[in-house]
């Protein structure tokens, strides 16, 4: 059974309609990768799961159970953990509070955290809005683990970061993938970067789904038609 699954999913914004029919599934233990250019549909898409934006058709189930009336913290209850795009953390938190507002029962600690992230327990007791946006990041990913998700979604997950940075992003997903097995649903615009990691791919065109596979069968004709600029 999947851990995820959208079937014909559309959605609108007031009159206005993002999503059409997008389709995907996650299974356990699998990182999918979300793509698509500017504006086809990849935040929505991911509103719609954690339930932050409603759809208007299509079905949406979560480890098998009808999720399309659930409201947003039953999502995140359910072990939907996600990291927004432009992060979100607590500014007038410290570091180790943000941590720990997030927390649910289950593996992840602040040990834990810390331990996939250094840089964090070195800032453990800075304020987050002293942090760059890199360490934000790394927060904001912190913080979605602390909730012990069963799916982590990482929306833009190195957008805006110096490299180095997004070097240490992406070797903790690996490792998260490698060593605890969670399911992760990624988008970024570094097609190099999720290929290293991700299991399969989705492409979204004007709230379609236009292309899913393994990711190694994602060909260079397909590439430059839906993600070229
Ligand atoms: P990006 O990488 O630019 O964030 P995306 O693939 O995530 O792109 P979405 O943000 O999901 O795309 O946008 C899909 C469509 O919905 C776009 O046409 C966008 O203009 C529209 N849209 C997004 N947010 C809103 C909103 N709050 N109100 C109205 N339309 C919106």
């Amino acid at each position: 059974m999947s851990l995820l699954r959208l079937d014909h999913v559309s959605a609108f914004y007031g009159p206005s309609q993002a999503l059409f029919d997008v389709s995907l599934h996650v299974e356990p233990g699998e990182v999918v990768a979300l793509m698509g250019r500017n504006g086809m549909g990849k935040t929505t898409t991911i509103k719609v799961v954690c339930r932050m934006l409603k759809h208007r058709g299509g079905a949406l189930a979560f480890d098998g159970q009808d999720i399309a009336r659930w409201p947003s913290h039953r999502a995140a209850r359910a072990g939907l953990g996600l990291v927004p795009e432009g992060r979100r953390c607590f500014p007038n938190l410290t570091v180790r509070e943000n941590l720990v507002a997030a927390a649910r029962p289950g593996d992840w600690t602040l040990a834990k955290v810390a331990e996939l992230f250094p840089r964090l327990e070195e800032r453990q007791g800075q304020m987050a809005s002293s942090l760059s946006g890199g360490e934000q990041q790394m927060l904001a990913i912190g913080r979605a683990l602390m909730t012990n998700p069963r799916l982590l979604i990482l929306d833009e997950a190195t957008e805006g970061l110096a490299p180095v940075i997004r070097a240490e992003i992406w070797a903790a997903i690996s490792r998260l993938k490698r060593e605890t097995g969670l399911a992760i649903l990624v988008v970024d615009k570094s097609l190099k970067e999720l290929g290293l990691v991700a299991d399969r791919g989705v492409i979204l065109e004007r709230g379609k789904t236009v292309w899913q596979g393994k990711f190694a069968d994602l060909d260079q004709l397909t590439r430059d038609r839906f993600l070229g600029v």
